[in-house]
């Protein structure tokens, strides 16, 4: 019997080669065994729904795939499922000015929807290190966050409309681009976050804020991990901030060596802040700054003078994640109310100091929202798969402490297979109960991204 996908699919669509199978069957996580069976490459919203329906009428499954940047293995296919690729639906549709609304199909990269909006002289302020290769249909499946979420929030708060085909095969479009809409429940949000395991993200309307004025860099110096709050509080209550962001100096040591930058100030401090802000309130930053040095918060502080430099110092944050991907990390992305983070901070550098006293651990992170990554780095004498289980046999002491605070487990990562067993830490039985009453509703055949997401019944 033919395979069905050969009668849906020419070859320049469907590709089995071992080499786009390896490539197209992971994201950014590396230890995940990958084993699609095929390779779809979308072209149009037809294309998706006439794939759903095959694989519902076939039994196979389908696994949602952006630009695999994801760090929890949401778009792995490790069962011979069938990968589907947005990166050909890559097309900005429409734009109003009007409106400020941009229509995109889903495979737009987040730095093509960056750069159009700056080309209509307004901005998308969603921005974090893999903006070069993330697609818009994936920032939507996992709500992704960034460097800018204390101004501008998470990617939820940008999309005014959604384009989606659920597991059934239905194209819904929700809400159209409108700024109110009280009628009913808001589906949109539904699919936000979904992580692929309800619908395929297939185009978005996306508002587009002002151009933002010329920002400016800071980066201080901190010894104490919880004066990093008094320093943020200082800061927030003398003006706006665009970025407020943390790194230990585990973390500036492995990046520096990675891109071979230079120290952003003479001597070591155990911690970092990177503040950025409007260049029109340097004078309120210059005062802030002398009070957290005077109270002996900060020891010593650089400010960026010029585009370049205030890019430089930005290196230091962002490439933190790239420099430590060779160490195939255990990557835990947690937060909290920033009301309960200092005594967060403390318990969880006090238990992962007792839990992994071999283990090199950089903390970095999105500190302005609650939002900490801590990263614990693999020796090479360990296997990955018996690091992973060492991390895994540790995780629920932590979780125990994040979920005692009502915080979460996955901050902006998503739970795709690696949060996918702890996910009770952050959600009630009752929580998860809807959850799976929602994707019996949107997937009865459950084809879409199977074991992603919801905990497997035992
Ligand atoms: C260096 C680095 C830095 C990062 N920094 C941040 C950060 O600061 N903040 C943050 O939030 N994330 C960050 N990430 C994680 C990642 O970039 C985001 O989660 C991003 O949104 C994933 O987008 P993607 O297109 O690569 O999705 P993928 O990795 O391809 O997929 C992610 C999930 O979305 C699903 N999916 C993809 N496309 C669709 C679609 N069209 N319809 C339905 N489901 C779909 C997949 O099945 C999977 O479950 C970082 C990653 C790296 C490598």
């Amino acid at each position: 019997m033919s395979d069905p996908l050969d009668e849906l699919f020419s070859p320049r669509q469907l590709k089995r080669d071992a080499d786009t199978l390896a490539e197209w069957g992971r994201d950014w996580t590396r230890s995940y065994a990958v084993a699609p069976s095929a390779v779809v490459f979308v072209e149009s919203i037809d294309d998706v729904v006439k794939l759903v329906q095959a694989a519902n009428q076939h039994d196979f499954k389908l696994v949602p795939s952006g630009g695999r940047t994801g760090l929890s293995g949401g778009a792995v296919a490790g069962h011979g499922e069938v990968v589907v690729s947005f990166d050909r639906m890559n097309r900005i549709l429409d734009f109003d000015p009007a409106d400020r609304l941009v229509t995109c199909q889903a495979g737009v990269v987040t730095q093509t929807l960056q750069e159009f909006a700056g080309e209509q002289g307004l901005s998308y302020p969603v921005d974090f290190a893999s903006s070069g290769s993330s697609q818009i249909g994936g920032n939507i499946a996992t709500n992704a966050g960034g460097i800018k979420v204390i101004r501008y929030g998470l990617t939820r708060d940008w999309v005014a409309g959604l384009t989606v085909v659920t597991g059934n095969g239905e194209v819904l479009r929700c809400n159209h681009g409108l700024v109110k809409n009280a009628t009913g429940y808001d589906l949109r949000h539904l699919f936000i976050g979904s992580e692929g395991t309800l619908g395929f993200v297939v185009e978005a309307q996306i508002r587009l804020a002002p151009a933002p004025q010329p920002q400016q860099v800071m980066v201080l110096g901190v010894p104490e991990f919880r004066d990093i709050l008094e320093v943020l509080r200082t800061f927030q209550g003398a003006l706006t901030l665009s970025a407020f962001e943390f790194f230990s100096e585990q973390a500036l040591q492995k990046v520096l060596a990675h891109r071979n930058l230079r120290r952003p100030l003479p001597q070591p401090v155990p911690f970092y802040t990177l503040l950025e802000f409007d260049a029109s309130a340097l004078e309120a930053a210059s005062e802030a700054f002398e009070a957290v040095v005077e109270a002996g918060w900060v020891v010593d502080g650089v400010l960026s003078q010029s585009e370049a430099q205030a890019a430089a110092l930005w290196q230091l944050r962002e490439g933190i994640s790239e420099s430590i991907a060779g160490y195939t990390p255990y990557k835990n992305d947690l937060s909290v109310r920033i009301s309960q983070m200092p005594d967060f901070i403390e318990t969880v550098d006090a238990l992962v100091s007792d839990s992994y006293p071999d283990f090199e651990v950089c903390w970095y992170g999105h500190i302005g929202d609650g939002n900490l990554h801590l990263n614990i780095l693999r020796p090479e004498s360990l296997s990955v798969d018996e690091f992973y289980q060492r991390c895994h046999s540790i995780s629920p002491k932590l979780f125990a402490e994040v979920s005692n605070r009502q915080g979460s487990i996955s901050a902006e990562h998503g739970v795709g297979l690696l949060k996918r067993d702890f996910l009770g830490f952050s959600r009630s039985p009752e929580e998860l109960e809807i959850m799976r009453g929602l994707k019996a509703m949107l997937d009865p055949g459950q084809i879409l991204n199977p074991g992603k997401l919801l905990p497997l019944k035992s």
